[in-house]
């Protein structure tokens, strides 16, 4: 596998620490509001690389963390923490009590809208707020090498005393003027908070009560599950030039094992009307939001394996229901090579496996895959052989296509009864009583998702 490092600024052939196995880290969500369909863009490239290196034969551990404390408003270490932003919009008083209780509603929408892209469950989903033991460890650490200092709101990385701070670079590009506006106790421009004092909001620690830094989160969290160095880190690229050039130097620091991660791969943005998709920028494009206009899931997940992650990706909805289309296109064709192939269990097409492999592994180029799996799709191959290779390449893919059924069974009157006052509910938008059928429903062993204006149920 090649991999286009962030690091050394070139695709390297990815040489695991330990043979067949790779470990990696993704930079998760920070759970206070729901996540859009940009932070998922990201959260599919993590799955990509876990799905695309299984395929590869390797054993794959992977971590991502959930950001439920310490993530700030700005890069320069001032104003609101954003889950403290989140009580003041919810109207809820400031405590670590209603904050992780904020925290754990974002987060479980956050895995809804994991399992509806198909993207598999990370082995390890660690909170930021049950590892502040872990941050401390390495704050002391650093603080005992000498890269510390404290001045009235917190104890700071000084960046001077690390002679080669900022290895990915992008250093001067989003920091200057915001990062040292407003806090003349830093040393230099570029330090960043490790632990900052709160009297309200907080836990114990040697300096005094308080938070963790965001980004000594990620490296406590880090080095906890995957040790002091690890191969594959992720992120958007608006993460690389502080919060992951700040990782690298905290944790490189304080245990003096270099690299910390030998490969830093990040993903481009999702723009949205000629910008970044933010919230703060008004484009609070969410996997609900898409839902409310039927269109479902997996399209959005087809729709991000036709760019490359290292390319910027423009979103609108015209092109998201284009390709639904596609998939629905897709699926019709599975359907009838089922059909065809009678039940005989096909082979796997060697040479097309060759062609799939090497644009995986070259970059995780993931268009060209799909344009691979059109050519079989589009082949002359025997329907059993076909099929086969259509589900195998769908392991990297993970459209689901092995599973998906239309409905084939007998709905019952009760059944029936329940879709259409489900229906009833979802036409007057109340998606809360839509999604409480759809629980009944799943009590029940069935499974209801919406495409096309269309309710599909099937059997669990
Ligand atoms: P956050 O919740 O802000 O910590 O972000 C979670 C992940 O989403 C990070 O890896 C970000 O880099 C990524 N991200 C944020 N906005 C976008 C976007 N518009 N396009 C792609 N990735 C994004
Ligand atoms: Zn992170």
């Amino acid at each position: 596998m090649k991999l286009y490092n962030s690091l050394t600024k070139e695709k390297d052939y990815v040489e695991t620490i330990t043979p067949g196995k790779v470990s990696m880290y993704h930079c998760g969500p920070t759970v206070y509001d729901h996540v859009h369909v940009g932070n998922l863009r990201s959260f599919i490239l993590g799955d990509l690389l876990r799905r695309s290196f299984a395929y590869l034969g390797y054993e794959v551990l992977q971590v991502m963390n959930i950001t439920d404390v310490g993530h700030l408003v700005s890069d320069g270490d001032e104003g609101d923490d954003k889950m403290t932003k989140a009580l003041k919009r919810e109207g809820k008083e400031v405590s670590v009590e209603n904050m992780l209780s904020i925290a754990r509603i974002y987060e479980a929408s956050f895995l809804k809208d994991l399992a509806d892209l198909n993207v598999l469950l990370p082995h390890h989903l660690p909170r930021a707020s049950e590892h502040i033991d872990d941050d401390i460890a390495i704050i002391k650490k650093l603080e005992e090498r000498g890269f510390t200092y404290t001045t009235s709101d917190g104890v700071y990385f000084d960046t001077s005393k690390m002679s080669d701070y900022g290895k990915l670079g992008g250093l001067n590009q989003d920091d200057g003027e915001s990062r040292i506006s407003g806090n003349a106790e830093k040393h230099q421009p570029a330090d960043f908070a490790l632990w900052k004092f709160d009297q309200n909001l907080g836990w114990d620690s040697p300096w005094g009560q308080g938070f963790p830094g965001w980004h000594i989160e990620c490296s406590g969290m880090g080095m906890r599950y995957l040790g002091e160095q690890f191969d594959i880190h992720t992120g958007g690229s608006d993460l690389k030039s502080v919060h992951h050039n700040n990782e690298i130097a905290q944790s490189e620091c304080a245990t003096g094992v270099c690299p910390y991660v030998k490969y830093w791969v990040h993903g481009e943005m999702l723009n949205f009307g000629g910008a970044k998709l933010s919230k703060s920028t008004g484009g609070n494009i969410t996997l609900q939001s898409l839902k409310e206009r039927e269109i479902e899931p997996l399209a959005y997940r087809y729709l991000v394996l036709q760019t490359h992650y290292r390319s910027p990706m423009s979103f609108t909805y015209e092109g998201l229901k284009a390709t639904e289309t596609g998939l629905k296109r897709i699926r019709k064709e599975v359907i009838k090579l089922r059909e065809l192939a009678g039940g005989t269990h096909g082979t796997v097409s060697g040479n097309s496996k060759v062609q799939f492999t090497e644009k995986i592994e070259d970059d995780l180029n993931m268009p060209q895959a799909l344009a691979v799996f059109h050519d079989v799709l589009k082949s002359d191959l025997d329907p059993a052989d076909k099929l086969v290779t259509l589900y195998d390449f769908d392991r990297v893919l993970g459209l689901g296509l092995e599973y998906y059924e239309e409905a084939s069974f007998e709905i019952s009157e009760e059944i029936q009864h329940l879709l259409n006052q489900r229906k009833e509910a979802r036409d007057a938008k109340d998606f809360e009583a839509s999604d409480r059928i759809r629980d009944q429903l799943s009590d029940m062993g069935y499974t209801v998702s919406d495409s096309d204006g269309e309710q599909r149920i099937t059997k669990k």
